[in-house]
């Protein structure tokens, strides 16, 4: 489906799928642009939202569907095959799901400092089109949340989404509870319909791309008898790098005393320590951070007293680039 101002009806609804974590304004988002849609451009529009624990880092996926106002909306169920992926995280892109379903000329959305490439991103249609924004940046100055600069890419995207009638959506969600980030959303929104970049040819599948199913993995037939756990599992394999909004804690092991206080405070215990060194003053040394267990909280940083741990900006590859394994033997 190519963008056009109205919306072509071709059989089938306009389809589009967040993909996001817990705490970045997905499901919101969602919300604001059916709202917008069904209220305010004359269109039929549904929304829903799949979470799990409904806490900060987990996965959310957020499904807008949008047909002509004169075709009811009969399905409820999640958006398998969009026309439209949305990625509100970097992390996301690691896995295939956040892919799944595209349509061969979709279009696929992702969060992303300027300029860069993802690697990931040759997993989509060649014929598809792929856009970058720089949605966390272009939130943190100006005060915003990435949700109101991609719903702004979104817009600027597709221009039948009427981008005037969204902001008054948006304007309208926040004006009870925080009227004070109207002026904020609204220049972040602006920004997002403005700075983004669209290749063309990044992607190296052909055709639409395969829907993600889960099946039911044990029916009557199949099911184990109760009371065993089949599959053992073990914390050492989670993985809360998706959990991180923006920043990570950097090491400077030249300026560290080892008094262990970021230890104290680190909630996931991933701060990596080994012997001290011959001749070392300390017994014990701080060595360096393993990102796939740090969710960025910055306690770390914030009670270290040698400025040894500094907060930066989290880019492509810089957490894979300084990350020192726990568990080396499971590195894969
Ligand atoms: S709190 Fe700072 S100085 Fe102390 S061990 Fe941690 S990084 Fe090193
Ligand atoms: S930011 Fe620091 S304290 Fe927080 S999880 Fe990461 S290493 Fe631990």
């Amino acid at each position: 489906m190519n963008p056009s101002i109205s919306l072509p009806d071709n059989g089938r609804f306009f389809e589009i799928r967040f993909e996001s974590i817990g705490g970045l304004g997905a499901h919101a988002a969602g919300q604001v642009l059916a709202t917008a849609a069904v209220l305010k451009m004359g269109l039929n529009g549904a929304h829903f939202s799949s979470y799990g624990s409904e806490k900060k880092g987990s996965l959310v996926r957020s499904f807008v569907r949008l047909g002509p106002a004169q075709r009811p909306i009969r399905t409820s169920a999640p958006v398998e095959t969009p026309d439209a992926i949305v990625v509100f995280h970097a992390a996301l892109l690691r896995n295939g799901a956040t892919f799944a379903g595209l349509y061969r000329d979709g279009t696929f959305i992702y969060n992303a400092p300027a300029r860069s490439v993802p690697k990931e991103l040759a997993q989509l249609p060649s014929s598809a089109r792929a856009i970058g924004v720089d949605a966390l940046g272009i939130a943190l100055k100006e005060q915003s949340r990435p949700n109101a600069v991609l719903l702004g890419t979104l817009c600027g995207a597709f221009p039948f989404l009427d981008a005037e009638k969204v902001l008054e959506a948006l304007a309208e969600e926040f004006a009870g509870r925080h009227p004070e980030a109207l002026a904020a959303n609204e220049r972040a929104f602006r920004r997002g319909a403005e700075e983004f970049e669209t290749l063309k040819g990044v992607g190296r599948a052909e055709g639409d791309l395969p829907v993600a199913r889960a099946e039911p993995a044990w029916g009557f037939e199949t099911q184990p008898v109760g009371g065993i756990i089949p599959e053992p599992g073990n914390t050492v394999w989670n993985d809360l790098s998706a959990s991180r909004a923006g920043f990570v804690p950097v090491f400077n092991r030249e300026r560290c005393i080892h008094c262990g206080l970021c230890d104290l405070v680190c909630p996931d215990f991933c701060l990596v320590w080994e012997d001290g060194e011959q001749g070392s003053r300390f017994e014990r040394e701080l060595v360096g951070v393993d990102y796939r267990y740090c969710k960025g909280c910055l306690r770390c940083v914030e009670s270290c007293p040698a400025s040894a741990m500094t907060k930066k900006t989290e880019t492509p590859g810089l957490a894979d680039r300084l990350r020192v394994p726990l568990f080396p033997e499971l590195v894969a």
